[in-house]
């Protein structure tokens, strides 16, 4: 069974078609620019398809160069947004479209992207079976002390202002490799899962299910990431806009001038990594600053669980850098854990045990792999995927 995975954004649309059975990859790739350019019909300096309609055409052209004729048997969209609505993905029809754009005001830059997505797809193959996989969904089982904010209720009931979460479908992944690798059902892990890349969030897992997590109503909360602030005082914003700070000015500044940039920088683990090592003391700073509040994190989510079972380490940074779990490890010998500094420096793509026989409990590197968990639920959704 063929699935073709799309992550659309505002002016980008990542693709990837898999088998789903082997597990593989045939093809991926990923058109940029979109809106921006002139379709390459004129004399423009930026090339880029008009529109996410054209974006597909070509998605489409470089499926068929790469792959020959073959037969999809259905799209599966990630979704940033699902609301208290979507706890699991869903087949897409009009009125599951028109719920997806509902939430727009949720997540501004991203639904109504995949919204574009989605109706492209509508338009070029009517009948194609289409899944929305959501980032939210894996958190609707959050329980209401955790998703709740202390503000004044209407700006729940009427705002939706509450704690969603996100990276969703990689912690559900991940979350299953983990108990797989250690040989308990999904339903017997409790454990902690650290997804560090560019965004970074932890998910306090009991029972296999998301009882906790950094990220809150927006992808903004919780940990110090590549670019953004994670965590601080709210009234650090009332300051700002006090001081002539419009809300735009506030929003880049902690979106994308923060985190390690604002302090190092630069957003590049890799990089503030070998500064640090060279000397520069900004850079061990925001090593410093970033370690700690994931290690704090964890600490909390090991009470939240009732007693972690395992702390795994996943995404972009969780699974490279070992220098950056070194760090948080070292924080983490209250819990009794240890890390074996052989096994955490090893280079591999396999999930695996890095702590040492004596830690309290194993720290874990599993890959996670977002496509696979969309195409694998999409293909579940439509009837013939492995269950899951
Ligand atoms: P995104 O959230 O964009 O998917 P990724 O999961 O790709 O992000 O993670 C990006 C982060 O991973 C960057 O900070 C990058 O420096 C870090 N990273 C990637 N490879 C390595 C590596 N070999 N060593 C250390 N850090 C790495």
């Amino acid at each position: 069974m063929l699935v073709l995975v799309i992550n659309s954004g505002s002016s980008s649309l990542k693709y990837q078609v898999r088998d789903v059975a082997a597990g593989s990859v045939l093809t991926e790739g990923l058109i940029e620019k979109i809106g921006m350019g002139n379709g390459g019909d004129g004399d423009g300096e930026i090339e880029g398809p008009r529109d996410h309609a054209e974006a597909l055409e070509q998605v489409d052209a470089a499926i068929h160069q790469e792959l020959g004729d073959l037969e999809l048997a259905a799209v599966g969209h990630r979704v940033v947004h699902g609301g208290e609505r979507f706890a699991e993905p869903v087949l897409i029809d009009n009125e599951i479209t028109r719920a997806i754009e509902r939430l727009n005001p949720l997540a501004p830059l991203h639904n109504p992207a995949n919204v574009l997505g989605i109706r492209a797809i509508t338009k070029k193959w009517p009948d194609m079976p289409q899944v929305a996989v959501f980032d939210t969904a894996f958190h609707r089982t959050l329980p209401e002390h955790a998703w709740r904010y202390a503000v004044p209720d209407e700006l729940y009931t009427n705002h939706g202002i509450r704690r969603y979460g996100f990276h969703g479908t990689s912690h559900e992944y991940v979350t299953r490799r983990a108990a797989a690798l250690l040989d308990l059902r999904v339903e017997e892990f409790d454990g902690v899962i650290a997804h560090l890349g560019n965004g970074a969030s932890v998910t306090a897992i009991r029972g296999g299910h998301s009882v906790d997590t950094s990220m809150g109503f927006t992808p903004l909360e919780g940990l110090v990431m590549g670019t953004r602030s994670g965590d601080l005082d709210p009234s650090i914003l009332v300051f700002l806009g006090r001081a002539g700070w419009t809300p735009e000015d506030i929003d880049t500044m902690l979106n994308r001038e923060s985190g390690l940039k604002g302090l190092a920088g630069n957003n590049d683990m890799r990089s503030v990594v070998e500064a640090s090592e060279a000397g520069d003391a900004k850079a061990a700073t925001a090593l410093g600053v970033t370690s700690y509040r994931l290690a704090k994190y964890i600490g909390g989510y090991h009470v939240a669980v009732g007693g972690a079972k395992a702390l795994v380490f996943t995404a972009g940074i969780g699974e490279n850098s070992h220098q950056f779990r070194a760090l948080v490890a070292e924080k983490l010998g209250a819990l009794g854990i240890e890390l074996d500094a052989g096994l955490n420096a090893e280079r591999s793509k396999e999930p695996r045990v890095i702590s040492t026989p004596q830690s309290a409990i194993p720290v874990l590197v599993v890959p996670t792999d977002e496509e696979r968990a969309i195409a694998e639920a999409t293909a579940a959704v439509v009837g013939s995927g492995p269950a899951r």
